[in-house]
């Protein structure tokens, strides 16, 4: 559940949510079936992980935000964790298209996540956590010819792992809150594009493009 301080920038997102996302054009979590491609009943067991996710070997790594992310955090007087801003795609001729091309993300200290406590090995915002790291390692895809779609638990995730029937309620809930992930960034799909001079208004500016690189 998500128990995010919920302020101001949430209260003003959730509100053209409501006005401009139709709920059918989101996915339903208890339609959508979970795939099981690393082994029945395989959970991450991140008591006992060595290579945590919150460690970023890549320099080029970082946790993405949502539109909700930012919220969350800028209500948390965290918003100064947040480098970078959504930015648009381009076609070949440079026309702009609907279509996120940058996201915000996390700071990073020392090359990890801002709010990894690297003695402890654990998180320390853990309540503020952006909702990728709420369903990670658990994701949403779609079937390649009938677009339908499915839960999993990611396979290539460099997770330890562990195995058995009694993980089946963590394992529904992990799907459940990927689905629920999906639909955050189906929901910043639809808003990004089409309504950045509301979201403008309500005080994400400096977390957009200026309005000449929006579609
Ligand atoms: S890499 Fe996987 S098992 Fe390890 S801490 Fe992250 S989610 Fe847990
Ligand atoms: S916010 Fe917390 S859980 Fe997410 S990557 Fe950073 S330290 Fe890890």
């Amino acid at each position: 559940m998500d128990t995010r301080v919920k302020g101001t920038l949430t209260e003003g997102l959730h509100q053209l949510a409501r006005e401009n996302v139709d709920p059918a054009d989101l996915l339903d979590p208890d339609e959508v079936k979970l795939r099981s491609e690393n082994g029945p009943w395989v959970m991450p067991d991140c008591e006992n992980c060595t290579d945590r996710c919150c460690v970023h070997k890549d320099v080029g790594s970082g946790i993405l935000l949502s539109l909700q992310d930012v919220a969350a955090l800028v209500d948390s007087g965290l918003g100064d964790k947040i480098v970078g801003r959504f930015t648009f795609k381009r076609s070949r001729k440079g026309k702009l298209l609907a279509e996120i091309d940058q996201m915000p993300r996390l700071a990073k200290r020392q090359g990890n996540c801002v709010f990894y406590d690297a003695e402890s090995g654990l998180c320390g915002g853990y309540g503020t956590r952006p909702t990728i790291c709420r369903r990670f390692p658990f994701e949403v895809d779609y079937r390649k010819k009938s677009k339908k779609p499915f839960a999993r638990f990611i396979p290539w995730t460099a997770c330890t792992k562990k195995q058995g029937r009694e993980n089946e309620p963590a394992i529904r809930q992990m799907a459940r809150d990927a689905v629920v992930d999906e639909n955050v960034s189906l929901e910043d799909a639809m808003l990004l594009p089409d309504h950045h001079e509301e979201l403008r208004r309500i005080g994400f500016e400096r977390f957009l493009p200026p309005p000449e690189e929006c579609p």
